[in-house]
């Protein structure tokens, strides 16, 4: 028989906005059960150098972060739980039915805060070729490819991030970006004009990534959108990095999305359905900053808090200092 167990608060995701929200409901007294997926840390943890996040900065990783986060929630009382979430029911009102694997919660309130994943190319070749040259994160598989010639696809600031990474590893790391102007901050493309191992293919697309008789990848095809010519680039290396696509098809149609699947909130983080809120990327297609996830994690937290103390008609069990609005 499935386990079940009632629950003041279940946050779905462990990213940058799941940690925020845990660390505001735990001092708030509400014992929040975090269901944190199969990466700790969701996109986090696989982020090599942070040093745009307020106050940290100089040599410190994703997954050092991730660490700090995780020290943090449990200590004020978060139980973190390793397991994925394989449907829900927002349907029936509270209690929210939660399932995964071997547990199902009922829970008066819910945080999703489950973040977004790389999005792929679509072309022959790609699933195929990953882990045997094609990839969606530097930080993981960047030592691999010591002394080869990569190609990184896209052109925001996520390509340009890890191009500049890569650059670490790989003797030359040539940007295909399907147009010619990057997306990304100035910043970074100054940072990448200025290194000696990257160049750039403009107005150029990837329509197959091409392996040799192992399976490992050999080259990709290209076709240049403006010529229409199609060459075949010998490289030992793909990283794509052209965006996201957020995770809410676990979800069933039962939060309202955008077309691009991204659940729709208000300026309380509040979905469609009462009792029910959103943070980080699953919510943010735009800014998608560790800075900008833990803002609207800690938002979405205060306002379940208010929601569940409106509903329950009573302060005393929890944190006021969290809790309610500031004093003045
Ligand atoms: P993004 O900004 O959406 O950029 C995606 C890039 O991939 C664009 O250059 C796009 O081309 C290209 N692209 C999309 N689909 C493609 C396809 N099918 N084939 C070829 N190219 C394709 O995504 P991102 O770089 O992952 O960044 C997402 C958000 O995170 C942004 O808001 C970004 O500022 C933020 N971010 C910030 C930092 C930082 O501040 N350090 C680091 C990483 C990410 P077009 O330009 O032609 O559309």
């Amino acid at each position: 028989m499935a386990n079940i167990k009632r629950e003041r608060m279940v946050i779905i995701g462990s990213g940058p906005a799941g940690f925020a929200a845990a660390v505001y409901a735990a001092r708030a007294q509400l014992n929040p059960v975090m269901i944190a997926g199969d990466t700790l840390g969701g996109q986090l943890g696989l982020t090599h150098d942070i040093e745009n996040y307020p106050g940290v900065f100089g040599g410190v990783s994703g997954t050092d972060l991730v660490e700090r986060f995780k020290e943090q929630a449990e200590h004020f009382g978060t139980r973190i739980v390793y397991d994925l979430v394989h449907s829900v029911d927002f349907s029936t009102g509270t209690p929210f039915t939660v399932k995964t694997t071997d547990t199902t919660y009922l829970a008066d309130s819910v945080i999703v805060t489950i973040g977004a994943n790389p999005r792929k190319l679509n072309v022959p070749g790609e699933d195929t070729g990953v882990g045997r040259g094609v990839s969606y994160c530097g930080t993981c598989d960047g030592f691999f490819f010591r002394g080869k010639e990569i190609v990184v696809v896209g052109g925001g600031d996520s390509a340009i991030e890890e191009a500049l990474f890569l650059t670490k590893f790989a003797t030359k790391v040539e940007i295909i970006h399907r147009r010619d102007s990057l997306r990304a901050g100035v910043a970074l493309q100054k940072r990448a004009f200025d290194n000696p191992k990257i160049s750039f293919i403009w107005n150029s697309v990837v329509e197959s990534i091409d392996a040799a008789a192992d399976g490992v990848v050999s080259g990709v095809k290209l076709k240049n959108l403006v010529t229409g010519e199609v060459t075949d680039k010998p490289t030992q290396g793909v990283f794509i990095f052209i965006g996201h696509t957020p995770n809410s098809a676990v979800f069933g149609g039962q939060l309202a999305t955008n077309d691009a699947g991204y659940v729709i909130t208000d300026d309380l983080y509040r979905t469609n359905i009462d009792g029910v809120f959103a943070a980080g990327e699953i919510q943010d297609e735009q800014w998608r900053q560790v800075a900008t996830s833990v803002g609207q994690g800690v938002s979405a937290a205060m306002s379940a808090i208010h929601w569940l103390q409106a509903r329950e008609g009573s302060l005393q069990a929890l944190d006021t200092e969290e809790a309610a609005p500031a004093a003045q």
